[in-house]
């Protein structure tokens, strides 16, 4: 499903070079809930935004679906991204947009018609449970429900593959809860497949089917949770 071949990744400031990913290595399965956990600095965020190209990297190939998108051109790799959401740490939402707005969004982007809009939007409001809010705005919502934008909002064009970039690192425990809950809901309900990067242990225990350490630029280890943190 996602197969992550050989990836480098150099960041240089200056005439300084940071080397963020060092031949790196990761397949994720069709369906599955893959968490990426390591340090800070330690290439997360790197990673995840290589996955939809974000970030490109200097060598190696990233396939999604069958697809080498590092081969793509431009306008291919547009089309391939519409099938890979993405939710951020900070919510990332259209601040002068209503929530209807932010989630009709990417749909607008596509052309797609209003009557069509509605219709979804519709539905993606009452899948994250924000049916009341929908004209409000996001200095109007908590970070809970600010998320639930996100997730709704990433769910719009139907995407294969759902990227969570620390999506629970601002939130509270409880409000973590609800919104991994809600991602488990939509892994089980689209058979979504969803790649998370976090530096929580508890997010990775809780959702997660394998689990990856990241360190250095590299995946030091990787399995299922208990197969990698709960070794005799
Ligand atoms: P993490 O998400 O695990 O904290 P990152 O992928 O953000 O790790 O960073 C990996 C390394 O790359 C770090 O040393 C970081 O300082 C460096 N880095 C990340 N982004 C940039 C950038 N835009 N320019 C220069 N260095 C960067
Ligand atoms: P109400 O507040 O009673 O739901 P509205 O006129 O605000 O009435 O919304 C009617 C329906 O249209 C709602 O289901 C809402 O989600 C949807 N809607 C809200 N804003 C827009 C918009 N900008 N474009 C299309 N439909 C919208």
């Amino acid at each position: 499903m996602i197969e992550l071949k050989n990836l480098t990744k150099e960041y240089s400031a200056g005439n300084r070079i940071t080397t963020a990913l060092s031949g790196l290595n990761l397949s994720v399965d069709k369906g599955e809930i893959f968490g990426v956990i390591g340090h800070s600095g330690a290439g997360k965020s790197t990673l995840i935004r290589c996955i939809n190209l974000l970030e490109r990297p200097n060598s190696g190939e990233v396939w999604v679906n069958g697809v080498n998108l590092t081969s793509l051109r431009t306008k291919q790799l547009q089309a391939e991204r519409r099938k890979i959401g993405m939710i951020y740490q900070h919510f990332n939402l259209l601040s002068s947009a209503t929530v209807y707005e932010n989630i009709a969004f990417p749909l607008r982007l596509a052309h797609i018609s209003n009557q069509e809009i509605e219709i979804k939007v519709n539905d993606l409001l009452a899948l994250v449970g924000l049916e009341e809010h929908h004209d409000k705005y996001p200095a109007q919502l908590s970070g809970g429900q600010k998320q639930r934008v996100g997730i709704a909002r990433a769910l719009a064009s139907d995407p294969e593959v759902l990227l969570c970039d620390e999506a629970t690192s601002a939130l509270d425990p409880q409000t973590t809860d609800s919104i991994l809950k809600l991602l488990l809901d939509i892994n089980k309900r689209f058979h979504l497949t969803i790649v998370l990067i976090t530096h929580e242990m508890h997010v990775i225990q809780s959702i997660c089917d394998r689990v990856g350490v990241i360190h250095q630029g590299g995946i030091v280890e990787q399995g299922t949770v208990s197969e990698v943190f709960l070794k005799p």
